[in-house]
């Protein structure tokens, strides 16, 4: 069935795409380069200390444009099925804490437990259980540590609209 919509084109990188892992020194990167500065100083910092304990942190995912985001929200609903499944995963342009600079999905799987271990020291917190590798800034963190996880981002209120 799906095989007989038209291809849909992937927004190119100015639009945040991330074909390829990138490095979160990497200013070229849109999807680096255009993320709120704080949340990008604080992975730089993360990332350097992550290098010096032989641990290499790149990036998958951050800034996305609108449009970006809705492209990867509809492909969400091919993928799961319905609207309601795919907001488990892919936020609206609306609500998406990567349009508005503010979440980066980093890799690779090897340095997510470093990341556990150490990213609240740097204000970076995994937001949601189902998502080990989407991380916002909660500055407060480097002090008290993450909040709480949401299972999912159909539990987080900045989601309901
Ligand atoms: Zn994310």
């Amino acid at each position: 069935m799906t095989d007989l919509q038209p291809a849909r084109t992937r927004p190119p990188r100015s639009h945040g795409a991330v074909p390829k892992p990138v490095s979160p020194f990497d200013d070229e990167a849109a999807a680096v380069a255009n993320l709120d500065p704080a949340l990008l100083a604080a992975l730089r910092r993360a990332a350097t200390a992550a290098a010096a304990d032989g641990v290499e942190i790149r990036v998958n995912g951050g800034w996305r444009s609108p449009e970006y985001q809705d492209w990867l929200f509809t492909e969400a609903i091919s993928t799961y099925g319905s609207e309601a499944e795919a907001s488990r995963w892919v936020a609206t342009p609306d609500t998406s804490a990567h349009v508005a600079g503010q979440a980066v999905d980093l890799g690779p799987p090897a340095a997510t437990p470093w990341l556990s271990e150490h990213g609240a020291a740097y204000g970076l917190c995994q937001i949601y259980r189902n998502e080990p590798w989407h991380y916002e800034l909660r500055p407060e963190a480097v002090e008290h540590g993450c909040p709480p996880m949401y299972a999912d981002p159909t539990e987080d209120p900045r989601m309901r609209r």
